[in-house]
């Protein structure tokens, strides 16, 4: 899985930066894509095409990380912060993912998440 992701990193940052379509979309833009594939991804859903939710779903996380890079290219953000960000999000909120001991069920899971949250919002908030 880890060379197919960087296989498909590769040819999107390419194809923002070459192809000649990809290379003129802007941020505003990518609105559009994400908004069609999502679409079409709840579509595969809610008809449990599950042979079709395997191409929208790759149509999605290619738009995703072609807007990554039109962003990048545009100066607003680096991909490999967007990646640590998230990764730091999930390892603060899911805690006892890393934790081989631990015992948690779905509520348990949900109270941390949310707790967590909640404490990062109020800490967002002494700031401003
Ligand atoms: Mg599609």
């Amino acid at each position: 899985m880890k060379e197919s992701f960087e296989e498909l990193v590769k040819t999107v940052k390419q194809s923002v930066e070459k192809c000649p379509w990809h290379s003129r979309q802007t941020l505003e833009d990518c609105k559009e894509e994400l908004q069609s594939e999502l679409k079409e991804l709840f579509e595969a859903i809610d008809k449990k095409d599950f042979k079709n939710l395997k191409e929208e779903l790759g149509d999605l996380f290619y738009d995703v990380l072609a807007t990554m890079f039109i962003a990048q290219k545009a100066g607003i953000l680096d991909p490999k912060d967007v990646i640590e960000s998230v990764n730091a999000k999930i390892n603060r909120r899911k805690p006892w993912l890393f934790d081989e001991n631990s015992n948690v069920d779905a509520k348990e899971a949900s109270r941390i998440w949310h707790d967590v949250k909640a404490k990062e919002k109020s800490k967002i908030e002494v700031k401003r």
